[in-house]
């Protein structure tokens, strides 16, 4: 038992621009903090090749039909879903409610429509937004993303000047990915300050995940 299985369980939804370092600091979190489960989307697409390794079922993703898929959206049993290019993706509630079972913040790195749809839910989640350290790093990270020309990195810049004022209002931190370990700590003192806090709710008898239908 990590000294984190005290507090109860929470929903950390982590986003940022693309190349900012998500999926880095969500493996860090989970190596090196403890009490960290990262959410399993499902997809409708088929596994994918990539570099001679093909996907896993249940490690990058639960491959299911459209019709399982449908079955989940009825019964309300996705967190939040999307259509991205023909493929259907969800974020599932039972592994969500499994997590929050056994006091562990459950790790969620989603863009900002589908943190949207989790602030629509009222769950008391944590919202923590990644932002790289300046303008010139960005435009570093845009292009070794392959932005083709002057046009194209342009544009792209703007479209994340325009998500992160979206995320301003979302998101209940910003944080900067300058320095990795230190980008790692702010995010999990966040975490553990949110969950000191729920605690507090959870004493006065409020109800933390309005629709999860936990028993506690
Ligand atoms: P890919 O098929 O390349 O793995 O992912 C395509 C897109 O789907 C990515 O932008 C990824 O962030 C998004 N995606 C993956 N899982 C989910 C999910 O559970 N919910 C939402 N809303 N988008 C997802």
């Amino acid at each position: 038992m990590s000294s984190t299985d005290v507090l109860p369980g929470t929903l950390v939804v982590l986003s940022g621009p693309s190349g900012v370092g998500k999926s880095t600091v969500a493996m860090k979190l989970i190596a090196e903090k403890g009490g960290y489960v990262r959410s399993i989307s499902v997809t409708t697409r088929e596994p994918r090749e990539e570099k001679g390794r093909k996907e896993v079922d249940g490690v990058d993703y639960r491959f299911i039909s459209v019709e399982e898929f449908n079955r989940l959206t009825e019964q309300d049993e996705l967190v939040e879903h999307a259509n991205v290019y023909g493929n259907f993706y969800g974020t599932p509630k039972e592994p969500l409610r499994q997590a929050l079972k056994d006091h562990k913040a459950y790790l969620l790195v989603i863009d900002v429509e589908g943190a949207s749809q989790i602030r629509g839910k009222g769950y008391s989640s944590e919202f923590i937004y990644l932002l790289p350290p300046n303008n010139e790093e960005l435009l570093k990270r845009i292009e070794n993303r392959g932005a083709q020309d002057e046009n194209d990195k342009t544009v792209r810049m703007s479209a994340v000047a325009m998500e992160v004022e979206r995320a301003m209002k979302i998101y209940n931190h910003m944080v900067v990915n300058d320095d990795l370990d230190q980008c790692v700590d702010d995010v999990h003192r966040h975490v553990i300050d949110h969950r000191r806090k729920l605690l507090e709710k959870k004493k006065a008898g409020e109800t933390l995940y309005p629709g999860l239908n936990l028993k506690d």
